[in-house]
């Protein structure tokens, strides 16, 4: 994958993916009837503590990998995939079956979330922690904790501490 220069500092450690730079990685619902596959490497990597990502997964923190859309594509179960928005920024997929979650869609950033804990095989590289001011737990791993959003990604840019 080309690098877009806008996200240089950002993007996702390219780990071993020069030696593999088409693998792929499947990441499916609860139920298994839906299913998604990734290729290639994501462009972000890290984890989120935002509101939303807190009261949709039911957890203090979400593993996101973000990618570009036409390297997500759904290979089983499109007719279960329900969507749900609260806002313009984020399109939540989950399946209508089991309610598992799969994946966010962002318009404004132009890429997909796949949880990064559902896609097997896949290696989650974080290099940086989104929206820390609304954290409910620390995470003192020493990568960049941003108040909200990186520049590249929109936001302020503010970082914060541990
Ligand atoms: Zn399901
Ligand atoms: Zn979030």
């Amino acid at each position: 994958m080309r690098k877009d220069p806008a996200y240089n500092d950002l993007l996702a450690d390219d780990g071993d993916a020069q030696a593999e730079p088409q693998a792929s990685y499947r990441a499916g619902c609860f139920c298994g009837a839906v299913e998604v596959e990734v290729t290639g490497k994501p462009m972000f990597a890290g984890y989120c503590h935002c509101a939303d990502c807190q009261a949709w997964s039911a957890a203090p923190i979400n593993a996101f990998s973000l990618w570009k859309s036409d390297s997500v594509r759904i290979i089983k179960g499109e007719a279960e995939l329900g969507t749900f928005n609260k806002t313009e920024h984020s399109y939540r997929k989950f399946c209508k079956r089991c309610g598992g979650h799969v994946m966010t869609e962002h318009p404004r950033m132009r890429l997909i979330d796949v949880y990064a804990n559902l896609l097997k095989g896949y290696q989650h590289r974080p290099t940086l922690h989104a929206n820390y001011a609304s954290k409910m737990v620390s995470v003192r791993d020493g990568l960049p904790k941003y108040a909200d959003l990186p520049a590249d990604l929109g936001g302020s840019g503010e970082t914060l501490p541990d």
